[in-house]
């Protein structure tokens, strides 16, 4: 141990009187003339050095002008300090210099190394190197190992198998957008990089080993946002001879085991609700069920009134606030109604009835409802003196989609959703096919090697566009906090099935021969029935830490424009590797 005895989180007041040698990085220093005092920070922390001129003042000198994230090595003794800090893990000492070696200096640093940086998002990423060395990063990047790690262990004790699958593999025009890579040993040719291990976890599963999982890269080529990334890392799982309820159990455990290991947590059962009950209860096939404004719906009281905005809506459909009447003025409820109108959430207006404390009932549409209907209205959504209903209609999707808007907006206007809790829930029996009006085709809802349910796989063999869109497959998502944090289904076994399935998506014989034949014919050699899901790794990293964005989970991540600004990628490359891979690149102004 030539450059450290201890690290700088690890000194205590039982260690007082040892003489230890610490190395690391210039957090601050200050300098009191006699006393220079020199925080030294490492990634366990952060422990306080003492330089004293009446000791030695040529070693105090050179300690005085030391700069921040200069990298240094001190060897000392450890005294108990008199000005303890409670803060700090190694608060109560401090250690007495004795020598001090400069190992590296460094350049002030563009940002400050702080819990709060001063820096802005481009420059941290730029110099992403510095901004990993601050704590609240650092204690990210530590959690998502360990939550690997737990996973693994708890993985590996249920018998599952981690099995690498490749990162080059065959395009294919489903799903996202692919991420091709040229291959010079075949001109003209491509690779893509993997949107999931989907098909060869299946395969595996053909091949026997009945329980998989990989803590594995996904690479998809979508516009991004806070919570997407082109590369993205999943746990990915596949067992074989399991029904859905094997897999959700299985799963289940797997989080509680990570949320009592990680956060110390014990979860309850995890509710479960069909894809159709979430739509008609919260709007969202991924509710947050920390509060609960749940959907009521309201043509059988709203339509035949005269108000025309109802009457010709296909769903009139409000929500309850509970105990806001008060608090809420009429330039707030104006500011809630441009909030729906903006072109994000897209609502012609918002409907409101307000039941103020005074006994008097306010409402938009106080012209076309009496008092008695409107109270009724109250009664149906379980309205007290003192709650303010909002109501949307319109189409039944679109509707349901603004007002569950409304509804998370309310939830975090009116703070309803707290850190620290959390809860699960099962998406279950999600429709297998999804219309697309522009390409005037189906595609799979989750993908499409998702199994109908059994009882719909006699009705997939029509052409009626209602049958078809009614079919539900054997899909299901774990949704934390409003968060989709997991997705999977029950796969079709079957050559003749699958074969079936890819002509509702529109595939000729002949395409899903040319793109999934490998499948198709493995499924001819002896598949097993088998299911699996994913998790979406990054994600459950934030959300378990009740953050939002995934990029500070992700040691190296990509900018909203999907470049890497420490590497300054992508970038142009030299003629010769074009020529060598048979590319012409027609330069872009
Ligand atoms: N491969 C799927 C996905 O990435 C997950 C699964 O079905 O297991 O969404």
């Amino acid at each position: 141990m030539s450059y450290r005895t201890h690290h700088c989180g690890e000194l205590r007041l039982s260690h007082a009187g040892q003489t230890v040698k610490l190395s690391g990085w210039v957090q601050a220093s200050r300098d009191f003339g006699s006393l220079t005092f020199i925080d030294l920070r490492d990634r366990y922390g952060i422990t306080q050095l003492v330089f004293d001129a009446e000791e030695n003042a040529a070693l105090c000198e050179q300690a005085r002008k030391l700069g921040r994230e200069y990298v240094i090595t001190v060897e000392g003794l450890v005294r108990e300090r008199i000005n303890k800090n409670p803060n700090r893990a190694t608060g109560d000492i401090e250690i007495e210099a004795k020598t001090l070696q400069i190992l590296n200096p460094a350049k002030v640093p563009p940002f400050t190394i702080e819990d709060n940086s001063d820096g802005g998002d481009d420059l941290r990423m730029k110099y992403r190197y510095l901004d990993l060395r601050r704590a609240p990063v650092q204690r990210n990047i530590i959690f998502r190992s360990q939550l690997a790690l737990e996973t693994r262990k708890f993985l590996a004790g249920l018998n599952f198998l981690e099995i690498e699958t490749p990162f080059l593999i065959k395009s294919t025009p489903e799903g996202a957008r692919d991420f091709i890579v040229p291959s010079r040993m075949n001109p003209g040719q491509f690779y893509a990089l993997p949107q999931s291990p989907q098909t060869f976890k299946q395969i595996l599963m053909v091949a026997g080993y009945d329980r998989y999982f990989q803590i594995v890269r996904c690479f998809r080529d979508e516009d991004l946002r806070a919570d997407r990334q082109p590369e993205f890392t999943q746990i990915d799982c596949e067992m074989a001879f399991v029904t859905r309820e094997d897999i959700l159990q299985t799963f289940e455990s797997l989080t509680k085991h990570l949320f009592r290991s990680m956060l110390g947590l014990e979860l309850p059962d995890f509710p479960r609700m069909s894809y159709d009950e979430a739509l008609r209860r919260f709007g969202s096939d991924k509710p947050d069920l920390r509060f609960g404004m749940e959907f009521t719906e309201l043509n059988h009281l709203a339509q035949g009134k005269g108000f025309s905005v109802f009457d010709t809506a296909e769903l009139v459909v409000g929500i309850c606030a509970k105990g806001i009447a008060d608090q809420y003025s009429n330039k707030d409820l104006n500011d809630l109604t441009e909030w729906v109108k903006r072109p994000q959430i897209g609502a012609k207006g918002l409907v409101y009835v307000k039941f103020n404390a005074d006994g008097n009932i306010k409402s938009t549409v106080g012209k076309f409802f009496s008092d008695d209907d409107l109270r009724q209205w109250g009664q149906a959504m379980g309205a007290e003196t003192g709650d303010i209903l909002f109501v949307l209609s319109g189409e039944t999707d679109k509707t349901r989609k603004q007002l569950s808007e409304l509804r998370l907006e309310l939830g975090r206007r009116l703070g309803l959703m707290q850190p620290g809790d959390f809860k699960p829930l099962w998406v279950l029996d999600f429709p297998l096919l999804e219309w697309d009006e522009e390409a005037g085709r189906f595609f799979a809802m989750h993908h499409p090697f998702t199994s109908p349910k059994s009882t719909d796989i006699p009705r997939m063999m029509t052409d009626d566009f209602e049958t078809l869109k009614s079919l539900r497959a054997d899909a299901y998502d774990l949704v934390l906090n409003g968060v989709e944090i997991g997705g999977g289904s029950i796969r079709i076994h079957d050559r003749e099935l699958q074969s079936k399935n890819f002509k509702l998506l529109g595939f000729t014989p002949e395409q899903a021969e040319a793109q999934f034949g490998f499948l198709l014919g493995a499924f001819e050699y002896g598949a097993p029935p088998h299911g699996g899901i994913a998790f979406g790794f990054d994600r459950l990293c934030a959300v378990m830490n009740g953050q939002n964005s995934i990029r500070d989970f992700i040691a190296f991540p990509k900018n909203n424009m999907g470049r890497d600004m420490m590497i300054d990628a992508p970038s142009p490359v030299a003629q010769e590797q074009l020529d060598e891979l048979g590319l012409k690149v027609e330069a872009k102004r």
